[in-house]
């Protein structure tokens, strides 16, 4: 099959074509596991943190990817859970251990043994996958395969991020960032939430204006004060300026959810900027979100349908995977960016 994949962990500002074209064979499902035909895949500001090794494979070359929609092909001897042309996406979570305290509890996505799609194994950019068929979600019948690829990442990533905030209807909320998250955010926000004010923060005026488009009360640059204090602030940023920022902005007892798997170590020394007492003190918190569970994948999957949250993509052949990673890299940003794999 054709596959793209990651090579070696490179810098994209000198290295502009990170994905080269690989064969690969097929691979054949194990026990639970069921081979998909990948129609499409969702790309991800992760794949850039995995190519410049701030979230590096374990083993190289490797194929990222994971937000993607395909077919069931066949399973293996002991999947019994979808047949043959069964629509399925397959989002960040590949698998974790099922026996530890975190996946007792429900928090399978702090696993010590959690296998990331696309960067522990194989992922979507490619003509095909395996997945344990448990970790592989149906697709509801509104989404196209496009629509569906962002709102297993993205979507899914910013549903977490939402439950993580504590926010209840009315609280005012923020929005630091907004790329494929944050406008999908935005949608279950105005729904789920239809009382709380919105403020997003963004340093470029498309993003501002494409925020406005979609219902936010106010916008502004990252380094800009709203008009009233904020319960929660998503940051879905890759920088440390707009946190400093962002906490400044936090209401007594309000929380900045960071939703980045990793922080470039470009403007670290912002850090330096924190004041204790103004930013921090008054039990104002940080939290991190790491991974995805199984449960958030299918609840925001139901909810995007019941709202209905219909992203806004743009399909690129998957040649085009470099260019387009290297769009995501520079933020020229608007709605989600999905490929088209081969053979369609
Ligand atoms: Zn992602
Ligand atoms: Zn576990």
């Amino acid at each position: 099959m054709k596959a793209w994949v990651i090579r070696k962990i490179s810098d994209m500002k000198k290295e502009r074509s990170p994905l080269e074209p690989l064969d690969m064979p097929v691979p054949v499902p194990e026990e639970d596991e069921v081979l998909v035909r990948v129609s499409v895949c969702g790309v991800c500001h992760t794949e850039i943190d995995e190519i410049e090794g701030r979230t590096p494979p374990p083993v190289f070359p490797i194929i990222p990817g994971h937000q993607i929609v395909g077919r069931v092909e066949e399973g293996g001897p002991k999947a019994q859970r979808f047949k043959p042309g069964d629509r399925v996406g397959i989002a960040w979570i590949h698998s974790a251990c099922g026996k530890c305290k975190f996946c007792l509890d429900g928090r399978e996505n702090l696993c010590a043994d959690f296998k990331a799609t696309g960067r522990d194994t194989h992922g979507g950019y490619a003509e095909y996958t395996v997945v344990p068929e448990n970790y592989a979600y149906p697709i509801p019948k509104i989404f196209s395969d496009a629509e569906a690829a962002p709102l297993l990442c993205a979507g899914a990533i910013g549903y977490r991020s939402l439950r993580l905030t504590g926010m209840k209807d009315g609280d005012n909320v923020g929005l630091t960032g907004f790329g494929a998250s944050g406008h999908l955010v935005m949608k279950m926000l105005r729904f789920k939430y239809p009382k709380s004010k919105v403020f997003v923060f963004s340093r470029t005026e498309q993003e501002r204006d494409f925020a406005t488009e979609l219902g936010a009360l106010w916008t502004g640059d990252t380094a800009e004060e709203p008009p009233e204090r904020l319960r929660g602030i998503i940051d879905t940023t890759p920088a440390w300026r707009p946190v400093v920022e962002a906490l400044k902005n936090l209401e007594r007892g309000g929380r900045l959810v960071i939703n980045a798997i990793r922080k470039e170590d470009a403007d670290k020394t912002e850090l330096l900027d924190l004041d204790y007492s103004r930013d921090l003190w008054m039990e104002r918190e940080i939290r991190s979100v790491a991974n995805i569970t199984r449960r958030d994948v299918s609840e925001f999957l139901d909810l995007a349908s019941e709202i209905p949250i219909k992203p806004e993509i743009r399909e690129f052949p998957m040649e085009d995977a470099n260019r387009v990673l290297l769009e995501i890299k520079e933020r020229k940003i608007r709605g989600a960016k999905v490929l088209k794999v081969v053979g369609r």
